[in-house]
């Protein structure tokens, strides 16, 4: 790794994440006449650098909360601040991942990770050039576990792989701000919590602010420092839940006493 590259890894990693601050945001969709109230008076604070599960059945309006934060969804009222800005677009300050990784089918790993930060440069919002690009490029293969895979195309990942290299191309942008809607929904358990570990130790090492949407209670508690639970009519957010269990957090702990109950006050604000 170059120096500079080296000390651009370590800048990345020292970065906080950025505060979300979400002020009785609503929304509601038209459609052929109909209307939908999706989101209705949500309120949700994230203080820089936490992990918070946005937790509910499905179509309790996650993913529209989620998308109006990204700014790739317009709200009709109330406020949204990231880092004390006020969203009113998509930024690459704010990443987003999704259940199926969006990656490019006809560009290698190494392509796909390097897409956005050359896209950014083009627009001219970094100054990276190419040996600083491959050199975190490479330093960020190596450290989600794909050094031997940068030449090869995302059909030739496994499900894990893909998602770890969708995270590397979110991540490799710096973003201070990581929206991440039922991302490993799609996988099987044991991928699953290989993901879970994946995520905390990169959440670890990155200090970014993650919101994590996800409809699976023990996925919520395994993860969050906090839990928002949204459900009822108008939908909004019940309760936010403190997870008091210290980390790091194993699945094989969740008969204990501690887990139980946390997954017992969760359901109870799920039941409203
Ligand atoms: P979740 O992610 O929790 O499953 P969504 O945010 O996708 O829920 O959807 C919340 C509600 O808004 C649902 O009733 C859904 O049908 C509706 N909805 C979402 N997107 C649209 C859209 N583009 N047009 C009309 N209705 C929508
Ligand atoms: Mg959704």
């Amino acid at each position: 790794m170059t120096a500079r590259a080296d000390e651009g890894q370590r800048r990345g990693s020292r970065r906080p994440g950025a505060d979300v601050v979400i002020d009785s945001v609503g929304k509601t969709f038209r459609r052929s006449g109909r209307r939908t109230v999706a989101l209705s008076g949500v309120n949700l604070q994230v203080s820089a650098g936490e992990l918070v599960c946005l937790l509910g059945p499905s179509g309790c309006g996650k993913s529209t909360l989620l998308r109006i934060v990204a700014g790739a969804l317009e709200r009709d009222e109330g406020t949204v601040t990231v880092g004390g800005r006020p969203v009113r677009g998509p930024s690459p300050d704010r990443g987003m991942l999704f259940q199926t990784p969006m990656l490019f089918p006809w560009l290698t790993t190494r392509k796909n990770i390097l897409f956005g930060p050359r896209a950014q440069r083009s627009a001219g919002l970094n100054e990276r050039d190419d040996p600083e690009l491959d050199a975190e490029a490479d330093a960020i293969l190596r450290t989600v576990g794909l050094a031997k895979f940068g030449d090869a195309f995302p059909h030739e990942l496994s499900g894990g792989m893909q998602h770890r290299a969708a995270f590397a191309r979110a991540i490799i942008t710096r973003p201070s701000l990581l929206l991440m809607d039922e991302p490993f929904g799609a996988l099987d358990a044991i991928t699953r919590l290989r993901m879970h570990d994946f995520l905390l130790s990169m959440w670890d090492q990155y200090r970014t602010t993650i919101v994590f949407v996800t409809h699976d209670i023990e996925e919520a508690v395994l993860l969050g420092d906090r839990v928002a639970v949204m459900a009822g009519r108008p939908p909004g957010i019940q309760e936010v839940i403190d997870i008091p269990l210290p980390r790091p957090r194993d699945a094989l702990d969740a008969d204990t006493e501690a887990f139980l109950g946390t997954k017992r006050r969760i359901r109870a604000a799920l039941t409203v």
